[in-house]
């Protein structure tokens, strides 16, 4: 697979072409942003780690027909995905009330949810990211009223497998974002799951102290965001017990592979 132009570049990954029309590479960087790009760091290791979270949580989707446009992952920082046309909606499913969700309607933090609840976003960061409503989505147009309930059970059917699979290892998920396209292959309009799923788009506590185990550690300045993210990684098997994943080690580990080539 040969690595062509760099098509689009986000606040945390670069998209490339690749000799294939219908395939790119997703690049995982090790910059990290929040409040709509006001706050900005980079931190190193940070991209691998999403990397592998992503990847094994992607891989294990296709197992319950939540088709995702990951194809395999190349490298400690690339991952070879179809292209998407991604439609311009954050979808937001929360178990537990926390973040801008309590700010807005004025929830007490940590409020839990008798029912999952699905929120929808427009992409727009000059315009910080606008809480929008289904029939905003119908009347723009963005989807029609059978894609968008076809979305709505993949939410569910996706927050139930990812509480089950964080459940299983000590964490409690408490929200996530994901983004959805359409891939255009033989003239098929599928919607498809694309993007990532790591702790920089969840939320995840740990069951017993919840200690923050996500991107909030850099969102509030709690530090050691790397070794809670490798903390994931571990509990989710993709790490081994014993192996001490520090940035210093994560970018070493990463030079390795790159010499290897
Ligand atoms: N989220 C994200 N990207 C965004 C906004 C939110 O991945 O641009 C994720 C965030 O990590 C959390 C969930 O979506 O898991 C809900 O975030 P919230 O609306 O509370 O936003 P925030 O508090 O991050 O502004």
């Amino acid at each position: 697979m040969k690595k062509g132009k760099k098509l689009y570049e986000g606040k945390a990954k670069i998209i490339f072409a690749t000799n294939d029309k219908n395939l790119v590479i997703q690049y995982f960087k090790d910059d990290a942003t929040a409040f709509n790009n006001q706050k900005k760091s980079t931190i190193e290791g940070k991209g691998v780690l999403n990397n592998r979270i992503s990847e094994y949580i992607l891989s294990n989707l296709n197992q319950i027909g939540i088709k995702n446009h990951l194809v395999k992952r190349l490298n400690m920082r690339e991952q070879l995905v179809m292209l998407v046309e991604i439609i311009p909606i954050e979808f937001i499913v929360r178990n537990i009330a926390t973040g801008s969700l309590t700010k807005r309607l004025g929830i007490e933090d940590g409020t839990t949810l008798e029912r999952p609840l699905i929120e929808y976003c427009l992409k727009n960061d000059k315009l910080g990211d606008p809480n929008i409503s289904r029939e905003h989505i119908l009347a723009f147009k963005w989807l029609d009223d059978i894609q968008l309930d076809l979305i709505d059970e993949k939410l569910k059917r996706l927050n139930d497998f990812l509480l089950g699979l964080f459940r299983g290892v000590g964490i409690k998920l408490v929200d996530f974002k994901v983004e959805f396209g359409f891939t255009h292959e033989s003239g098929k309009n599928d919607i498809i799951l694309a993007d990532e799923i790591s702790p920089d788009t969840c939320r995840l506590w740990d069951s017993i102290t919840e200690k923050k185990l996500d991107k909030d550690r850099f969102r509030k300045d709690l530090g050691d965001l790397i070794p809670a993210y490798t903390e994931v990684a571990k509990r989710l098997g993709i790490l081994h017990e014993q192996s001490n994943v520090s940035a210093v080690n994560v970018t070493k580990l990463s030079s390795v592979k790159k010499k290897n080539k």
